[in-house]
C-alpha cells in the first residue's frame, strides 16, 4: 500500500476545492497592504479573517523596533532557549510580561502552539487528570498527546459537567488540571470563568486559561477573560500567543507560582526549538507597551467595530455565535460546496473572511468566521456587511 493512500481524501478534497476556484487553505497575501487590506488574487481585499485584534502589524513603532534588532542584532538566535537562543531581550519580554500580569514568573516560547505544547506536556504528571473544555484549540489537545495526563473532555463551557466529572473522581481531583480559553476561536464566545474557578476551587484544582484571543481584546487593563471577571488571583497558569493582538510570533505562560521557572527545564517544546529572532521579541516588547499605554482606546475601537458587525449581519438574518466578540461566525449549513462558494463570493467582493468546514468547526456546520480589527474603519465594516447581505440568498439555501 502506498504511503500515502491515507491521505486520498485529501487529494480529492484538494481537487474538488479547484474546479470551484482557489483553495480557502492557500489563500496568498500577494502584498499586505496595511493591517486591514491586502492584495489577494490582483484585487485590494478588506481582511476580516485575521486575528489582528488592535491592529499593530503595521505600527511603525513596532516596525521601528524589529527594524532596529534586525540591524543590530541579526536576523536570528540559531539556537534554543537553554542551549544559545536566550538574549538579553527574551528576558527584558518574560520580565515585562510578568509586570504586567503581576505574577513572579514569565516564560517565552517561539509560538502560543509551543506554548501550550509545552505546559501541558510537562506540567501533568503521569496519570494526572485534565480536564479539556471540549472545545479546546488543537495546540492544548496536542500538547495532552505529547504528555502523561489522563485527558478528560468535559462539555463547552458547562462547569456543571466539569464540576461532575472531578467530582468522579475523587482523592484525584486535588491537584488535578483544568484548561479553558478565554475567548473560544471558532464562535467568539467567552468561558464562563467566575463558575468554572468556583468549581476548580472546590476541589482544589489547579486552572489554566489560554487567553490567546482575549489578551488585548478583555480587560481593563487588555489582560484577558481573568481580569475581566475578576478572578485572576484564581487562575494558576495564562497561557498566551504574540500572533494576535501582538501582531507578532511567539507564545507565552505566565504564573502566580514561582515553580514555573523549575518547569521550564523539563519542557521540551522550550528546549528542543530555535528561541524567536530579535526583532520578533523588540517589536512584541513595543506591542506590549502601546498595549498598556493606549489599550483602552484600542479596544474602544475593536468593539465598535464589533457590535456594528455583530448586530449589522443580525438583522441581516444570519445566524451568528452566541455573544457579540471580535470573532464574528456565520454558520452555513452541512453543505462544503456551497459553503465553499459563498466563501469564493465574499473574495470576489473584496473581502476575505475563514472558511471552517468540520472537523475544525464546534458542530456539523460550516462556518464564515469573520474576524475584526481595531485598525478596521466603520466604512470598511459596513464593507463587510454589505458584502455578506449580497449573498442573503446563498447563505439561506446552504
Ligand atoms: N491557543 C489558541 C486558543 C489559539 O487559537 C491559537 C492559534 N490560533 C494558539 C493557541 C496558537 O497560537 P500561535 O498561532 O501563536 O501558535
Amino acid at each position: 500500500m502506498s504511503l500515502f493512500e491515507r491521505f486520498r481524501h485529501i487529494a480529492a478534497l484538494r481537487e474538488e476545492f479547484s474546479r470551484v476556484g482557489d483553495n480557502p487553505f492557500n489563500i496568498v497575501i500577494e502584498e499586505a497592504l496595511s493591517a486591514t487590506e491586502a492584495v489577494v488574487n490582483g484585487r485590494r481585499t478588506i481582511l476580516a479573517g485575521t486575528n489582528n485584534y488592535l491592529g499593530l502589524t503595521f505600527d511603525p513603532r513596532c516596525i521601528a523596533a524589529g527594524c532596529e534588532a534586525l540591524e543590530h542584532q541579526g536576523t536570528g538566535t540559531t539556537g534554543s532557549r537553554m542551549a544559545n537562543g536566550t538574549y538579553a531581550g527574551h528576558l527584558a519580554l518574560e520580565r515585562e510580561l510578568a509586570q504586567f500580569f503581576g505574577c513572579p514568573s514569565a516564560i517565552v516560547f517561539s509560538t502560543g502552539y509551543l506554548a501550550n505544547l509545552g505546559i501541558l506536556s510537562t506540567l501533568p504528571g503521569a496519570g494526572t487528570p485534565v480536564l479539556l473544555d471540549a472545545d479546546s484549540h488543537a495546540s492544548i489537545y496536542d500538547g495532552c498527546r505529547l504528555g502523561n495526563g489522563e485527558v478528560i473532555r468535559f462539555r463547552h463551557n458547562d462547569p456543571a459537567d466539569l464540576d461532575r466529572r472531578l467530582g468522579r473522581l475523587g482523592e484525584r481531583a486535588a491537584g488535578a488540571l483544568i484548561v479553558v480559553e478565554g475567548i473560544y476561536s471558532m464562535l467568539g464566545d467567552q468561558a464562563p470563568l467566575t463558575e468554572i474557578v468556583e468549581v476548580k476551587k472546590r476541589h482544589g484544582a489547579y486552572l489554566v486559561v489560554d487567553e490567546a484571543h482575549s489578551l488585548g481584546v478583555l480587560g481593563t487593563g487588555g489582560r484577558g477573560l481573568a481580569e475581566q471577571v475578576g478572578v485572576a488571583d484564581e487562575v494558576d497558569f495564562i497561557v498566551g500567543t504574540f500572533s494576535k493582538s501582538l501582531g507578532a510570533v511567539g507564545g507565552f505562560c505566565v504564573s502566580k507560582w514561582p515553580q514555573l521557572e523549575d518547569v521550564r527545564y523539563a519542557m521540551r517544546p522550550y528546549i528542543f526549538t530555535a528561541s524567536s529572532s530579535p526583532a520578533v521579541i523588540e517589536s512584541t516588547r513595543m506591542a506590549l507597551r502601546i498595549l498598556e499605554q493606549e489599550g483602552s482606546a484600542l479596544r474602544e475601537r475593536l468593539w465598535d467595530n464589533a457590535h456594528r458587525l455583530y448586530r449589522g449581519l443580525l438583522e441581516l438574518g444570519f445566524s451568528l455565535g452566541p455573544e457579540t466578540s471580535p470573532v464574528v461566525a456565520v454558520t452555513l449549513g452541512r453543505s462544503k460546496e456551497t459553503a465553499l462558494a459563498v466563501w469564493h463570493q465574499l473574495l470576489a467582493r473584496g473581502v476575505y473572511v475563514n472558511l471552517v468546514m468540520p472537523p475544525a468547526t464546534p458542530g456539523t456546520n460550516c462556518l464564515l468566521r469573520c474576524s475584526l480589527s481595531a485598525a478596521h474603519s466603520r466604512d470598511q465594516v459596513d464593507r463587510i456587511i454589505d458584502a455578506f447581505s449580497s449573498l442573503r440568498e446563498q447563505v439561506a439555501a446552504c
